[in-house]
């Protein structure tokens, strides 16, 4: 297949911004596509030449291009640059000496769309002494054969610039369409096997059946069950009969693979990131009985002194290390906590029920101290207990619960309703009441510009104050449901001043509003004790009297919530 083909697809799809016209174009050619091409051009429309858990990347710098334009046309390096100056293109830079080359000589051999690809990967895989000259000759070749368009999409395709708009939703659309088969089917198989090339090949010769039998396949990533929102931890464990509650750990989901003494690790983005963790490769060694096996866990890391878990910003620092990898083992240790089992001795276990398959985890898994262990776990229905629990994982330094349906089966890449719910606090909002305010200054004056905040006191019902607020009050209006304009705001507030001294004004706490905050803090200043830091107005409660309006109860609670999670 000519790669001409390709790059005038490229331009069909840079002609239109529709969806549904772009799903076309990529069926029809994909439909066209001979077998041993459809690997090749499925992966090329969306830029890649490799799967997302290769360990190479294509993508070459702007200074090899400009060389490589200026071998393969005969053009001086300054000249490119020139004129790269003026469109900050270097697609269309190719493409123009490609076409002033053309009206020289006279073409010469075709590209062919196993060429480009070929040469695709060889680029990348380049490393080592003397790899940039062999990267620039592997470039220079396809340029200088390239007909002007082909130039300018492999020279984008390369920089990693081609923007054609073609994502994976797309190329499922497409593969379906294609070949007369179920969107979902397409999904469906991709979550087993993430790799629309080998899957565009599958449906191409197999069709629908061919699809559903895709299995799991060792040293080949899979999507990973993702967890649900749930409102609160009661909502949670009500929707299901049986109920596991694990620690949500924040950190790195990883999926272990092990074959013999293989051992893989890849993320929920599906990356491999094996090299980057050699000591969770030796662990999985131990720790794991069986001969071929993949687990779910999440990796965290810890403080070398504390032992207590740290923010995932430190740990995504060691995610794509090649570099160094020793030195940041010792200075971010991690753990793996592990929480699921996906295969076992040639067998996928997608048959088995959630409790099922924790029992055979226990049984497979040999932990290591603090390095590699079994998620904390509880098997409760019970409020009391479960929030408890949450409290324990919070102090601990966790991010909160994932609340597990213990009947539920494991489906790659989906939400399954009725499977995990995920539980983590939230700063939630206060309705607090206007106990005064301040007369704004320049453009707000003759308007109320400030606003003294207070909260009910939970024994006595007086408004103690808590906090002023500045902002997120409009001087214009705005279409949102609760908003409200700094003039009508001064007009409600008028009739309720009980008094003047300057600029103060204290008010009749009648009027409810709903209060955003960073952080509540203790306050010598403020009669309640506490301090909202940086409240922001969210909208007006006019639904609620000022006596059904939070109370210090709820304020102390909140304020108690949130010093365990800060530890
Ligand atoms: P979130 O990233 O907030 O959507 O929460 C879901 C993620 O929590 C999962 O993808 C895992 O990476 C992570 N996680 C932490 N602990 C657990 C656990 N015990 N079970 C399942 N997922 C967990």
């Amino acid at each position: 297949m000519r790669y001409e083909l390709l790059a005038d697809t490229y331009g069909e799809l840079e002609s239109t911004t529709k969806k549904l016209a772009k799903t076309e174009i990529v069926s029809k050619l994909i439909k066209k596509t001979p077998i041993e091409n459809l690997e090749e051009v499925v992966m090329l429309l969306t830029g890649k030449v490799f799967p997302p858990w290769a360990e190479h990347e294509i993508g070459v710098a702007n200074q090899m291009m400009i060389k490589a334009i200026a071998k393969a046309t005969g053009a001086s390096d300054k000249e490119v640059v020139d004129k790269f100056r003026k469109s900050g293109d270097l697609g269309l830079t190719a493409e123009a000496f490609t076409e002033k080359k053309r009206q020289r000589t006279l073409g010469s051999e075709e590209l062919t769309v196993k060429k480009v690809f070929a040469n695709f990967r060889e680029i990348a895989e380049q490393s080592g002494s003397g790899s940039q000259d062999r990267k620039l000759g592997l470039l220079a070749e396809l340029l200088s054969s390239a007909k002007p368009k082909e130039a300018l999409y492999i020279a984008r395709t390369v920089l990693e610039q081609l923007r054609v708009g073609v994502a994976e939703g797309l190329i499922r659309n497409a593969i379906a369409q294609a070949f007369e088969l179920k969107p979902e089917d397409v999904e469906n198989a991709w979550n087993f096997l993430p790799d629309y090339g080998e899957i565009a090949k599958i449906a191409k010769e197999k069709g629908a059946k061919g699809l559903q039998k895709i299995d799991l396949k060792l040293g080949t990533p899979c999507n990973v069950l993702l967890a649900e929102k749930a409102p609160d931890l009661k909502t949670a464990i009500e929707s299901f009969e049986h109920v596991l509650l694990q620690y949500k750990y924040d950190g790195m989901r990883s999926l272990i693979h092990k074959k013999g003494e293989k051992i893989w690790i890849f993320t929920r983005r599906l990356e491999d990131v094996t090299k980057a963790f050699p000591e969770i490769a030796d662990y999985a060694k131990k720790a794991l009985k069986a001969k071929e096996i993949i687990i779910d866990g999440e990796t965290l890391a810890l403080d070398a002194k504390t032992g207590r878990p740290i923010p995932f910003q430190k740990l995504s620092t060691r995610i794509k290390r090649k570099y160094d990898v020793e030195k940041a083992m010792k200075e971010i240790p991690v753990q793996i906590n592990v929480f699921d089992i996906l295969y076992l001795d040639g067998k996928t276990l997608f048959d088995k029920t959630q409790r099922e398959r924790f029992e055979i985890l226990k049984e497979e898994v040999k932990e290591i101290k603090d390095k590699f262990r079994i998620a904390d776990s509880l098997i409760t229905k019970d409020l009391e207990k479960a929030e408890k629990y949450y409290k324990e994982s919070l102090a601990a330094g966790h991010e909160g619960l994932i609340v597990k349906n213990l009947d539920s089966l494991y489906i790659p890449g989906r939400s399954v309703a009725g499977g995990w719910l995920k539980i983590k606090p939230v700063m939630e909002n206060l309705d607090l009441v206007i106990v005064g305010g301040m007369w704004g200054s320049g453009k707000r004056a003759g308007t109320v510009g400030s606003l003294i905040l207070g909260i009910r006191d939970a024994d006595t019902g007086k408004f103690l104050e808590c906090g002023m607020l500045g902002t997120g009050l409009k001087e214009k209006e705005s279409e949102q449901e609760g908003s409200i304009t700094l003039k009508e705001i001064t007009k409600m507030l008028r009739p309720l001043i009980i008094s003047e001294d300057g600029n103060n004004l204290k008010i009749k706490p009648k009027i409810v509003i709903e209060v955003g905050y960073q952080e509540i803090q203790k306050s010598p200043t403020y009669a309640s004790n506490y301090a909202l830091r940086f409240p922001r107005f969210i909208r007006m409660r006019p639904d609620k009297a000022a006596e059904e309006a939070d109370d210090t109860e709820r304020l102390k609670k909140l304020y108690e919530m949130q010093k365990i999670t800060k530890k």
